[in-house]
């Protein structure tokens, strides 16, 4: 746990109440979604207040849900950031529908609300925007939902890095049409694998609800619970296995109840950097707009003065123990989408940040001395 030798870029916090919630659902006999994860749903909704929360088994598919909800399918488009992980636009893929690209802001990570209103000119048929809040540094979603009403297209949020994040116009994920959470092993709260969507709308609740399991028109708990014969069901669409098990979200009720002390602790951190690392003329802070979740910490080299690139200063950051990784590479550089026609030209702002962005730790277990070492790696590697 205090081991210096190597500080991990990233580690759940987990201990024995998410030891024992876990046991007493293996114990309780019944592992699948049912009670816990009701409960898991009704308190996630309680605490960002969104009227309706589905859990899923992750990000992903309930990002897949969300579009085809919003009439995602062939012969529309979804509108996104390359600077973003590969299933915010994969997902639209499997519905057979196509994703444009809009480029990012200059100076942070979010997609351009100009950018997003000439690719909504120009292109037909676009029927979704996609923001992520990068690194839990939240999109202008006024401008979004502007642009969405203008045009008539949905609003789907990736807020699979922001958590708990939360302005005056309420909790991130809630800003738009549907939000969709993470839980995967490295966010803000973890259930391992698993997500969560939510929603104001009954409709596109209801429609996402059932294509989660089979397209199936009642839940399986209900079938097991209710008055009704337990064997009667009926299918109503080609459905999708997305559901999330009461084991995992066992673990997720848990992590919500932590979650604002897990936030606490990852302000506290990113503070300690941003006050060490401001008066370092090669580096560059963080965007930081009202709300952040701190998910991750994206520190950005400025070649100009450091004269070494990203990549050597984030293997030095290496060999002196610290756990780095890069958020993200801009999906114009996969071998797919340049397949496709994308073209890293046409994103010139979503390179240069790339270019010379480094996630370093941050997570809510550090101890004072792995801050401290962070702190003194990157100075000392910048200054040399
Ligand atoms: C992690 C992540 C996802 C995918 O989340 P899963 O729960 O692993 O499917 C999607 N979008 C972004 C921006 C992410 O960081």
């Amino acid at each position: 746990m205090n081991n210096l030798d190597f500080i991990p870029f990233s580690k759940p916090s987990l201990n024995e109440e998410e030891e024992k919630a876990v046991l007493n659902v293996m114990r309780s006999g019944w592992l699948t979604t049912a009670k816990e994860t009701l409960e898991f749903e009704k308190e996630f909704a309680q605490y960002i207040s969104s009227p309706f929360c589905l859990a899923v088994n992750s990000n992903t598919s309930g990002l897949q849900l969300a579009m085809e909800a919003c009439g995602i399918k062939e012969g529309t488009k979804i509108l996104t950031t390359p600077y973003t992980f590969i299933s915010t636009a994969t997902s639209a893929i499997h519905l057979n529908a196509d994703v444009v690209y809009a480029d990012i802001e200059k100076d942070t990570y979010s997609i351009d609300a100009n950018e997003i209103e000439k690719k909504l000119k120009t292109e037909k048929n676009i029927k979704a925007i996609v923001p992520v809040h990068i690194a839990g540094n939240l999109c202008n979603m006024n401008d979004i939902n502007y642009l969405a009403k203008k045009y008539g297209v949905y609003v789907i949020e990736d807020a699979a890095h922001s958590f708990p994040s939360k302005t005056k116009n309420g909790f991130a994920g809630t800003l738009g049409d549907i939000g969709v959470f993470s839980f995967y092993a490295t966010k803000t709260m973890t259930t391992a694998e698993g997500g969560m969507i939510a929603t104001k709308d009954k409709e596109l609740a209801k429609r996402m609800s059932t294509l989660r399991m089979h397209g199936i028109d009642r839940n399986v708990w209900d079938r097991y619970t209710s008055k009704k014969s337990s064997w009667a069901y009926d299918v109503i669409d080609a459905g999708y296995k997305f559901n999330l098990p009461d084991i995992l979200s066992a673990m997720g009720r848990v992590q919500l109840k932590k979650s604002q002390i897990f936030f606490e602790k990852r302000k506290n951190i990113a503070k300690q950097y941003n006050d060490a690392f401001s008066s370092c003329n090669f580096l560059e802070l963080p965007p930081d707009n009202i709300g952040n979740a701190w998910h991750l910490y994206l520190l950005r080299i400025k070649r100009e003065v450091c004269k070494i690139s990203r990549d050597d200063f984030a293997d030095m950051l290496q060999k002196n123990g610290i756990g780095i990784s890069v958020h993200f590479i801009p999906h114009f550089y996969f071998t797919y989408w340049k397949n496709r026609g994308l073209n890293a030209k046409d994103f010139p702002n979503a390179q240069r940040q790339f270019e010379k962005t480094i996630s370093i730790p941050l997570w809510p277990d550090m101890t004072q001395e792995m801050i401290d070492k962070v702190i003194s790696s990157v100075i000392k590697i910048g200054k040399n």
